[in-house]
């Protein structure tokens, strides 16, 4: 897959982290268009047909980048949709000069591209992420609606580990931050993760903390 010149765009925004262990800082989200994973609980269903955004060439988007960093944003997130539907070799070179650190949010279902300083994976149990994604990521980021949703998350983590050691660089950490999210106003998934994280210490609770805000 080339490495476009342009990327569909649904929405550019500064606003802060709502979710993971970046949650609170100052960021700046690119939503890029297109998606097929095809989550029920999907909240961001307008970005799944990528046609139906607009184009927005590189530069620009390198330019929105510099003027968020100068307005007090800390790093940039690449999401979506799902960001690796595309090539994003290109955009982070771009972006690499724009002097923000790049984030990346995905599913992992498609073979890696870009370089990024940190890679969140929200694996899903109906499309499971490529090992490569596994053993990249830096954080492993499972939503919680149901019980099967915890078993999922603790074989995504073992599945990170093997893919870790299985590239031969496991790395100085022994694996991604493992951490669990419930489903927006799933009063079972809050339940679930909040009593699972109380007796595994391994994992962690994310909130979509802008949400709870009312913010962007
Ligand atoms: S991968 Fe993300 S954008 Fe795509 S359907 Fe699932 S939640 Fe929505």
């Amino acid at each position: 897959m080339d490495a476009p010149p342009a990327l569909p765009v649904v929405e550019i925004f500064h606003s802060l982290q709502g979710e993971g262990l970046h949650a609170g800082r100052s960021a700046l989200f690119v939503r890029l268009a297109g998606c097929t994973v095809g989550c029920d609980w999907c909240d961001t269903k307008v970005s799944w047909p990528a046609g139906h955004h607009p184009e927005m060439a590189l530069p620009e988007l390198a330019a929105a980048v510099r003027e968020a960093g100068e307005a007090g944003a800390a790093f940039v997130v690449i999401t979506g949709g799902e960001p690796l539907h595309h090539n994003l070799d290109a955009l982070c070179e771009e972006l690499a000069g724009a002097g923000l650190p790049l984030h990346l949010e995905t599913s992992g279902v498609d073979p890696l591209s870009g370089r990024f300083d940190w890679i969140t994976l929200s694996p899903k149990a109906h499309r499971p992420p490529t090992p490569a994604a596994l053993a990249a990521c830096d954080e492993l980021k499972v939503v919680v609606h149901g019980p099967a949703d915890l078993a999922f998350a603790e074989a995504m983590a073992a599945q990170a580990q093997q893919a870790r050691i299985n590239g031969g660089d496991p790395g100085p950490r022994p694996g991604p931050s493992l951490l669990l999210q419930p489903g927006w106003q799933s009063a079972e998934g809050q339940a679930l993760a909040v009593a699972y994280v109380r007796s595994h210490p391994a994992w962690r609770l994310s909130l979509q903390s802008h949400k709870w805000l009312g913010v962007r």
